[in-house]
């Protein structure tokens, strides 16, 4: 299983392609991706099987400046198109992608959610929705609803997360799961291993378990658990390729 995220390029969809691709080693039964343009269009794509079969669904006019990307090892849920990431909010405001398990997904459904109609089957879907819970009902900005999330999730993660209503922003969790985020020319990236980007770029950035980040097209914020933010520089991949 593996994440991707990209913002402030318009070749999105390609670059998440790509780097999907390139995660497949780690192994997956399903795949997909949300791409927004920041212009008012975004598109969600989904498939089953092989990237191959994602990439055949994926026409012409599925195109963006932001997006993310997963490929899906089912823990919660068989491998379905329902259950394949991105999942999004009821209200289609939120889209995120996740690696690795929930293990209180029932108790913060029962307790927040019970009135919410949930369409996979996945430990996920929780946590879109009840970001969205957090926002829309009880007035909290994005970064704070995300982070209040986290401190409820007993459990494993890589998040990636977008709000359609800020598509200038990817909201980016790490728990016991890998990710890092890439510096690139003009935008930045995020993925499971540098591998994946080296087409993008060789400058990462490390995070460590518990942090969250906000990321945009040319600056990253890092914050620990605790909301101070955490200055961390780049290092420099040597690689040949
Ligand atoms: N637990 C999530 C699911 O079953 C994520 C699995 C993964 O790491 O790909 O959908």
């Amino acid at each position: 299983c593996g994440i991707v995220g990209v913002v402030g390029n318009e070749n999105a969809t390609d670059i998440l392609v790509n780097g999907l691709t390139k995660l497949e080693y780690r192994g997956y039964d399903s795949a997909g991706i949300y791409v927004n343009n920041q212009n008012n269009q975004d598109f969600l794509v989904k498939a089953t099987g092989k990237i191959k079969e994602l990439k055949n669904k994926i026409t012409p006019e599925v195109k963006g400046s932001i997006g993310i990307g997963h490929t899906r090892w089912a823990t919660h849920g068989i491998p379905t198109i329902e259950n394949a990431h991105p999942h999004l909010s009821n209200d289609d405001r939120f889209y995120l992608v996740h690696n690795g398990v929930i293990n209180n997904y029932q108790e913060l459904r029962d307790d927040y959610l019970a009135d919410v109609k949930f369409h996979s089957q996945t430990d996920t879907e929780v946590v879109v929705q009840l970001v969205d819970r957090f926002v829309v009902d009880e007035g909290l900005d994005t970064f704070t609803a995300f982070q209040k999330v986290l401190h409820l999730i007993d459990g494993s993660y890589a998040f990636l997360l977008v709000d359609r209503q800020n598509p200038e922003t990817l909201y980016v969790a790490k728990r016991k799961s890998p990710l890092l985020l890439g510096l690139a020319q003009g935008f930045n990236v995020v993925t499971s291993d540098a591998m994946a980007m080296l087409d993008q770029t060789k400058d990462f950035v490390e995070l460590n378990d518990g942090e969250v980040v906000i990321l945009t097209q040319d600056d990253y914020q890092i914050f620990n658990e605790n909301n101070q933010e955490v200055k961390r520089d780049s290092y420099h991949l040597s690689v040949d390729s």
